[in-house]
């Protein structure tokens, strides 16, 4: 049994096919889902395919690359609301992203740490992102620590694992974990302790290497299992076993 920790399946890539992602996801293993809201339209989307499912929870926050176009404090207070209702599982996926251009840096350091601060208050996880902004994104995690959560996709070597477990998060190990070149990775998630690893698709970002270039699906997790159990020197069975238990504590769900 799996649970993908981090999927958009409200994205329009999924809108003609969404029965039969869940079918072959199921066939997979795969047993829970958490639908990742980037943004309030994303928020109602996700909010549809939770209710008509069981066993699907969602997260909900401002993406970092949409801080320039949409935050201000009628945000903050949508998402005050949505936490009031009482059907998120985590805040996120929220964070900072300076690859494109940082531009936007200050104002994304105050949305990030503005709803972190507001997961802390309802005490909810956070699911972070963060791309070409490791330094930024510590410095606000270590002003607030400990931080439950996840680093989302993560991509960095054993040092950045370290800071991040330091603060008390979580590793979402995805496709990524998987690319040939993504050798220091695997090394953080050999280093890091089994108890501390999630398991996550960033679908249809990112599918793993079998699959690579194609619109990533929760289906095709069994590939990270099997890469993560691979780098860990343990059988996938208990990889499902371990990053499901860390699942449900982390997010709080009931399967
Ligand atoms: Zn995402």
């Amino acid at each position: 049994m799996i649970v993908d920790t981090h999927c958009h399946l409200d994205f329009d890539r999924f809108s003609d096919d969404l029965d039969d992602v869940f079918a072959r996801a199921a066939d997979a293993g795969v047993a829970g889902y958490v639908l990742i809201g980037i943004n309030p339209d994303s928020w109602r989307a996700t909010q549809v395919i939770a209710e008509q499912r069981s066993n699907v929870w969602r997260a909900a926050g401002l993406h970092p690359n949409s801080v320039s176009e949409l935050w201000d404090t009628g945000l903050l207070a949508a998402l005050q609301r949505e936490v009031e209702s009482g059907e998120l599982v985590a805040v996120g996926e929220i964070g900072v992203d300076l690859y494109r251009s940082d531009d936007s840096r200050e104002l994304q350091l105050e949305a990030f740490e503005a709803q972190l601060l507001l997961a802390q208050n309802a005490g909810l996880p956070v699911v972070i992102h963060q791309r070409a902004a490791e330094s930024e994104v510590l410095d606000v995690l270590r002003r607030h620590q400990p931080v439950a959560g996840v680093m989302h996709c993560f991509s960095g070597d054993w040092d950045f694992a370290r800071a991040c477990l330091e603060v008390g998060l979580h590793l979402g190990v995805g496709g990524i974990a998987t690319f040939p070149s993504a050798a220091a990775t695997r090394e953080a998630i050999r280093q890091a302790p089994l108890d501390r690893l999630l398991l996550e698709t960033d679908a249809p970002f990112l599918a793993p290497q079998p699959v690579r270039g194609k619109r990533n699906e929760p289906a095709y997790l069994a590939h990270v299992v099997d890469t993560v159990a691979g780098t860990c020197g343990v059988s996938s069975a208990s990889i499902e076993e371990e990053t499901t238990r860390n699942a449900i504590n982390v997010f709080g769900l009931t399967i």
